[in-house]
């Protein structure tokens, strides 16, 4: 096994947020470029060695690669056997690149390297009458970014033509507006709600790959300040497993217990009621939910934890999912084309799993989904409740949480922004509001 070490997060800040007041646009991030490591350094100086680069053909195996290459039996047999320790040559991708790298003068391999994916190779080198295998994984850069901004029309333009942002690519930058859409989905609908004089503020932790591409990453700390009021959310993972959540800077979830909606970019093209013209029947019935329009095949999400409690036909509804959650919330998913991946009755689901697919199964005139939120057996129009809040920090973590907030609320205050006041300290204070301080200051 190549080692290869994994870099320690620099936290790169930067102390000129004060300075820039409220500019437009200030980013202090990525200020150390990943290390110039290519993934596969050579065994031995250069021109030692012929290279042949071949991809793998639709249905062709790794073994039919050797023997077109006409690598001899012995060679391409004990390559497959060290090949086997890493990776099953029998799931290699088509594509896959395969470098054979010969020695300069006659037939004889001397390496073979096999790039699984962006973030792995299995690197195959002659050992004397034998062959060993490496797994080399692209070593990958581990830092914080910065940024901030001013929002004049949509926040898709004011993140991606962020010029802090301007080294990442823009698939990166794209995967930025969404996870700001996902965290501050119930507070703030970007898409009807942002006005001129918003701005923005966050801190997330990334892998770098050496291209500059991002491997992972997450939110470590957010704001949006929409028409003067500041929503923030707080990443908090108390396992460490990586199954955190965002909180807001009083420990209370920045999330729902429902989605507003199982599919993300979709157009309302029916909504609840309890009387309308039906399209295909053409009589007054009442809608107990909401139709979402999507193309078949757009994957649904569950909106919220939950047992499936019903996946089959049923009726009008066509193919039909039914989640049962908490405290008597169930919700339904109709005229569906198919069935997420294991979705059956008693799967556990979590909130933006995916349980099925946009269909015309069932009494309808256009693909969409019929979504329905019902609680103790009674249907509500799920655009219209206050749907129930995410459970806070809790009690047992409240100390953690205490600390790590803190740092991550004063990441986000080294950029220029609204003051960010706390009031909560311990979340089993009487939540009723506390006696003013008598020192005043
Ligand atoms: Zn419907």
């Amino acid at each position: 096994m190549i080692q290869i070490p994994r870099l320690s997060p620099p936290l790169v800040l930067l102390g000129l947020a004060g300075a820039l007041g409220l500019a437009l646009l200030v980013g202090n991030q990525v200020s150390s470029r990943p290390p110039e490591v290519g993934p596969l350094e050579p065994v031995v100086a250069a021109p030692a060695e012929r290279l042949e680069v071949v991809h793998l053909q639709v249905g062709q195996t790794f073994g039919e690669v050797l023997q077109r290459a006409e690598v001899g039996w012995s060679d391409q047999n004990s390559l497959l056997l060290a090949f086997r320790e890493q990776a099953n040559p029998r799931r290699m991708r088509d594509g896959t690149r395969i470098t054979l790298r010969w020695y300069p003068e006659g037939d004889d391999l001397r390496g073979v390297d096999v790039t699984l994916s962006r973030d792995e190779t299995v690197r195959l080198l002659r050992d004397e009458a034998v062959w060993s295998s490496d797994l080399v994984r692209t070593p990958v850069w581990v830092d914080t970014v910065f940024v901030s901004g001013a929002v004049e029309s949509i926040l898709w333009n004011a993140v991606i033509d962020n010029p802090a942002l301007a080294d990442l690519p823009s698939r990166d930058r794209a995967l930025v507006v969404d996870w700001m859409d996902k965290v501050f989905q119930w507070q703030v609908d970007f898409s009807r709600q942002v006005r001129e004089g918003d701005s923005y503020r966050l801190t997330f932790e990334r892998e770098v790959r050496p291209d500059g591409s991002m491997r992972s990453g997450h939110l470590i700390a957010a704001e949006y300040v929409n028409q003067g009021t500041p929503y923030r959310a707080i990443w908090f993972d108390p396992n460490d497993d990586g199954d955190g959540t965002f909180y807001d800077e009083e420990g209370k979830s920045v999330r729902r217990a429902f989605l507003l909606k199982p599919i993300p970019l979709s157009r309302i093209s029916s909504r609840y009621s309890n009387a309308r013209l039906h399209p295909i029947l053409n009589t007054v019935r009442a809608h107990r939910g909401v139709d979402f329009a999507a193309p078949v095949g757009t994957p649904i999400q569950a909106t919220s934890d939950g047992v499936v409690v019903y996946a089959d036909r049923k009726g009008d509804l066509g193919k039909l999912v039914e989640i049962r959650a908490p405290n008597g919330w169930v919700s339904r998913y109709g005229h569906l084309s198919g069935y997420g991946p294991g979705i059956r009755v008693g799967t556990r689901v979590r909130q933006s799993q995916i349980i099925g697919y946009v269909g015309m199964t069932g009494l309808t005139n256009g693909p969409h989904c019929h979504y329905e939120l019902r609680r103790n057996g009674v249907a509500l129009d799920p655009l219209s409740i206050n749907l129930p809040p995410g459970d806070p920090v809790p009690t047992s973590d409240w100390g953690r949480w205490a600390l790590e907030s803190e740092e991550r609320l004063t990441l986000l205050a080294t950029l220029p922004g609204p003051p960010i006041l706390r009031v909560a300290e311990n979340p089993d204070a009487d939540s009723s509001e506390s006696p003013p301080d008598p020192g005043g200051d």
